[in-house]
């Protein structure tokens, strides 16, 4: 699709993640498994440059091919059949997540961003399920998993918001937390783009799947 994706998982890497949604270690992980490792949706990139060994374990270590992940189809994104990289210094395998995905959800992360910005305008889930075409109890499940961590993204995405733009100005104060993180997450895409130089550019919501390594909606300290 476009490096940026890549560019800006880099960008974070480097400058040292926020705070995770989901650890206290300063990087996300999940329990019981390996931390997935965000890549581009170029299929044909990502694995060209783990092929290369230019996709670095969360230890430090280089990524070599590792198979593949079970197919599965996420809705808004298409079939997809994650690669699988091991790492040469750990051997951790870990699942190569594309940034228009997140972690055990069946929808891609636009889809359920849209529904995210619909609530915090005030939308119920019950007219946001009709518009996109899913299931009331899913939608549900999306803004409920978002609204019990509204307060840690918030505070993720404003330390990363600093880093791409330290001269943010304040924003004015939405109606609620919710409506709120959704609103510096999308206030630190634009600032990635500025920083970045992107044009087209990851959505605010890849971004937001990039940056929590795919536990947008993983309440804290659950994996
Ligand atoms: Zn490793």
């Amino acid at each position: 699709m476009f490096v940026c994706d890549d560019s800006l998982i880099t960008f974070w890497k480097r400058n040292g993640p926020p705070r995770s949604l989901a650890g206290r270690e300063g990087r996300c992980s999940v329990r019981r498994e390996a931390p997935v490792v965000m890549v581009g949706s170029d299929a044909v990139e990502v694995d060209r440059r783990l092929r290369s060994g230019e996709l670095a374990c969360p230890c430090g270590g280089y990524l070599a091919p590792w198979g593949h992940a079970r197919q599965r189809h996420v809705r808004g994104v298409g079939v997809l059949r994650p690669r699988r990289g091991r790492c040469g210094i750990c051997a951790v395998t870990h699942v190569l997540l594309a940034v228009p995905c997140l972690l055990r959800r069946a929808d891609g992360v636009d889809v359920i961003g849209a529904a995210l910005r619909a609530k915090a305008s005030g939308v119920g889930h019950r007219p946001i399920a009709a518009v996109l075409g899913r299931p009331t109890s899913t939608v549900r499940g999306w803004l409920r998993a978002f609204g019990g961590n509204v307060e840690k993204t918030r505070s993720v995405f404003m330390t990363l918001l600093v880093q791409f733009d330290p001269l943010t100005a304040v924003m004015p104060v939405p109606a609620s937390p919710f409506a709120e993180a959704v609103e510096v997450i999308g206030a630190c895409a634009a600032a990635a783009r500025r920083r970045l130089g992107v044009v087209g550019a990851v959505s605010p919501w890849q971004l937001a799947s990039a940056v929590t390594a795919g536990l947008l909606l993983t309440p804290a300290g659950r994996g």
